[in-house]
């Protein structure tokens, strides 16, 4: 099969085609597993922390992407969950050990043996894929193929910060930051909570004008107090700073909840204001979220169909995952990325 795969890591701004075109092996699917034939792979931001080395893969060569969808051409020994022929997703989990506290209770995204699709495992940058049955899901008729493959990802773990946020219909929401992921929570949110007021903390007029077009109440800057107390917080930025200044307008027992791999250091003295009593005292939490479970990527499958969430995609070909790369390294994300196989 064609397959792009990543043999090193490299920095982007020397190696501005890290991937390369090969000829691989035809997986077999083997016990429980089923054979995919890929038409569509969204391109993450993660993959740029995979190839710069942030999150980088145990062993080369590797085939990147875990926004995976497609249809399933065979079925290995033991396998009974799908047909040939079933058009499946594969999300960024692709296994956990099945036996641990964490996988016996539904939580297999904190598995000690958690293993990541396109990092782990060869991903959905290729023609073919091989995964668990029980790691695939039926894709909602409702999308294409390309519509499909961004939801696997933003919108699956955007899904599991609401959850964890345990916000109630009524109850005040805010959002610090406001990229792919925040807007798909907002819209989400007003759908699930129909009750429940959205303030939005975001740096740029842009983010904020576009915040209260999507239904947000209130919009302001990262350091501005909200107009009313918040419940529940989801942070997505990168840095400190919007957590402690979010932390001021939490109401007792309220819960914030950080959805981000990896906090950067340039602002990590914003941590030394960090006020007990005006930041913490009175029960408020702090929680993070980490990578997703299935019901989460199912969950959100069904909710984004009944909501008709419609991600605006931006294709490119197969041997064209480079140049998406870049333009997503750059900044240039109008619509999410995704590459259509063959
Ligand atoms: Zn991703
Ligand atoms: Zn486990």
């Amino acid at each position: 099969m064609k397959a792009m795969v990543l043999k090193k890591t490299s920095d982007f701004r020397d190696e501005k085609s890290p991937l390369e075109v090969a000829e691989l092996p035809n997986p077999t699917p083997k016990e429980k597993e089923i054979l995919v034939r890929i038409s569509a792979c969204g391109v993450c931001h993660t993959e740029l922390d995979e190839i710069e080395g942030r999150t980088p893969p145990p062993r080369f060569p590797i085939v990147l992407g875990h926004q995976v969808v497609g249809r399933v051409e065979s079925v290995g020994p033991g396998a009974t969950r799908f047909r040939s022929g079933d058009r499946v997703g594969i999300a960024w989990i692709f296994s956990a050990c099945g036996t641990c506290k964490f996988c016996r209770a539904g939580e297999e995204n904190l598995c000690p043996d958690f293993r990541a699709t396109g990092r782990d495992a060869n991903g959905g940058y290729a023609e073919l894929m091989a995964v668990h049955e029980d790691f695939a899901y039926i894709i909602p008729k409702v999308f294409s193929d390309a519509e499909a493959a961004p939801l696997l990802c933003a919108g699956a773990i955007g899904y599991r910060s609401l959850r964890l946020t345990g916000l109630k219909d009524g109850a005040n929401l805010g959002l610090t930051g406001f990229g792919a992921s925040a807007h798909l929570v907002l819209k989400m949110a007003r759908h699930r909570f129909p009750g429940s007021k959205i303030f939005v903390f975001a740096r740029n007029e842009q983010e904020r004008a576009f915040a209260r077009e999507l239904g947000a109440v209130w919009a302001g800057e990262t350091s501005e107090p909200s107009p009313e107390k918040l419940d529940s917080i989801i942070d997505t930025t990168p840095a400190w700073t919007p957590v402690v200044e979010a932390l001021k307008n939490l109401e007792p027992g309220g819960r914030l909840v950080i959805n981000a791999i990896r906090k950067e250091e340039v602002d990590k003295d914003a941590l030394q204001r960090l006020d007990y009593p005006a930041h913490l005292w009175m029960e408020k939490e702090i929680k993070s979220v980490a990578n997703v479970a299935r019901r989460d990527v199912s969950g959100f499958l069904q909710l984004a169909a009944e909501m008709r969430i419609r991600p605006e995609v931006q294709e490119f070909k197969l041997e064209e995952a480079n140049e998406a790369l870049t333009e997503l390294k750059a900044g240039r994300v109008r619509g999410a990325k995704v590459l259509r196989v063959p």
